[in-house]
């Protein structure tokens, strides 16, 4: 292919993903994926796409180590797995205090807590069930931005038993001659198997995607499966028939136990289903939700508002140390599940409201509700501009902003910075191989 072109380059930086950087003629920067640098490499540039590969290195950096996975770079889920784990979390550090530095955000990072677990830290696992070129079942994740299945054999990050349940299926299919879906022919039988376990009780819900409702050979799957997997506590069938991407149809059955695991997060029981939104690394989160309660220092008699609360898992992690907890989630799902959750730990002085967390805090600005803290938990996009001036005429004493974009986060603190003051701060490596890093940030009243 002409448009292909084989360079070698000299890496000189790492961008704010992991991807290493170099120039080409002196000017024009490139981006070449598991690179590190100061790395010497021989590349493939794509003329008309701009994308890099790097096909061979010719001098290494000291701070890569030898991937304990083959397919890293197919699957695209881990893209610092080349890299030492205490070089990962200085690259995490160092990104979040340029960010502040570059904004001028007067504060800086000492601390980011490492993940005990290196690997096997996932509770959740989602593959695909394809036919291979050879008409053989395989399993896998999606290539990053693509329909194309990543065939896998053992993934790190998910734990033995969660492996050896995504295998199992594929030999029970073979066995009973159960097919795969076929995405682009619409037919098969099994498309997804969902893993979800829940680390404190040891508990393991299986959820099988099916296309529709038909599942030759149900109850000798199920027998199967139980035989060769002994802890799964709960096996579902999930009817999904829609040409999605979506993994999750809306119709379930359950084929054998309740139908949900239970887990426990900072103390609190959780009733986990196939739906049910859930920390995807409790071990860290519980560490994540201990340092929102440090810097809350919170009192008996603060009423606190969880925005963008989820299942209300911060919020009742809390609700023990103050007077009164406001939950505020745009999900119907984990609204309902919040609420039974609340219940189920008899837990009295938290509620839960259905509403966008900015319309919600524009109208408690206006009824000058006093609230006296609010810890925010938004999704990547941030916060927006309405949502933080509310706050600023709430007036609450702290803010307690978790993030896991360190990219919006400054963005947003920029609107508090005007009437408060950054006091406290800790990062949080819940993706070990990731670039992705959690910040906990404790801003109070000037
Ligand atoms: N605090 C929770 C969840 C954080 S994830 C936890 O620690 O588990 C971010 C949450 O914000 C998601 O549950 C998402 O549904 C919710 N969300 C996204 N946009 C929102 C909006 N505009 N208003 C309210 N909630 C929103």
């Amino acid at each position: 292919m002409e448009n292909i072109k084989k360079l070698q380059v000299k890496c000189v930086g790492i961008n704010d993903f992991g991807q290493g950087e170099a120039f080409l003629d002196k000017k024009k920067k490139i981006v070449i994926p598991y690179m590190l640098p100061k790395e010497l490499g021989t590349i493939e540039y794509d003329k008309y796409t701009e994308r890099c590969k790097l096909i061979r290195l010719e001098k290494e950096s000291n701070i890569r180590e030898k991937p304990k996975c083959d397919i890293y770079q197919k699957c695209g889920s881990c893209q610092l797995l080349h890299m030492r784990y205490q070089e990962q979390l200085n690259f995490k550090k160092d990104l979040v205090n340029r960010l502040f530095k570059e904004e001028k955000i007067p504060f800086s990072f000492k601390e980011i807590l490492e993940s005990e677990k290196k690997s096997a830290y996932r509770n959740k696992m989602q593959v695909a069930y394809k036919l291979n070129k050879d008409q053989k079942i395989v399993y896998g994740f999606y290539e990053e931005d693509s329909h194309k299945v990543i065939p896998l054999d053992t993934c790190l990050n998910q734990s033995n038993y969660q492996n050896e349940i995504a295998h199992a299926i594929a030999l029970i299919m073979r066995e009973l001659r159960i097919a795969p879906y076929n995405e682009d022919k619409r037919i098969g039988v099994i498309r997804f198997a969902l893993i979800r376990e829940a680390f404190k009780t040891n508990q393991i819900l299986v959820t099988i995607v099916t296309n529709g409702e038909m599942f030759p050979a149900r109850s000798e799957f199920v027998k199967r499966l139980r035989a060769r997997c002994p802890y799964v506590t709960t096996i579902i069938q999930n009817y999904n028939s829609r040409k999605t991407s979506i993994i999750l149809g809306d119709t379930e059955r359950v084929l054998y136990g309740d139908g949900f695991i239970e887990d426990y997060l900072c103390g609190i029981k959780f009733n986990i289903s196939s739906k049910t939104f859930y920390q995807i690394n409790p071990l860290q989160a519980e560490r994540l939700y201990n340092k929102v309660s440090e810097f809350g220092e919170f009192t008996k008699d603060d009423v606190v508002v969880d925005a963008y609360c989820g299942v209300g898992t911060i919020g009742m992690s809390v609700a023990d140390k103050v007077k009164h907890v406001i939950g505020v989630e745009n999900n119907k799902n984990s609204v309902q599940c919040a609420k039974m959750n609340a219940n189920l730990n008899k837990i009295k002085n938290v509620e839960f409201v259905l509403d966008d967390a900015t319309d919600y805090l524009v109208k408690l600005a206006k009824n000058n509700a006093k609230i006296d803290a609010l810890i925010m938990d938004p999704p990547r996009s941030g916060s927006t501009v309405n949502f933080l001036e509310s706050v600023k005429k709430l007036k609450p004493k702290k803010v307690i902003y978790v993030s896991c974009d360190p990219h919006t986060l400054v963005r947003d603190l920029k609107t508090l910075l005007t009437d408060y003051s950054i006091t406290n701060g800790a990062l949080v490596d819940m993706f070990v191989g990731t670039y992705h890093v959690e910040c906990v940030v404790c801003l109070e009243r000037r």
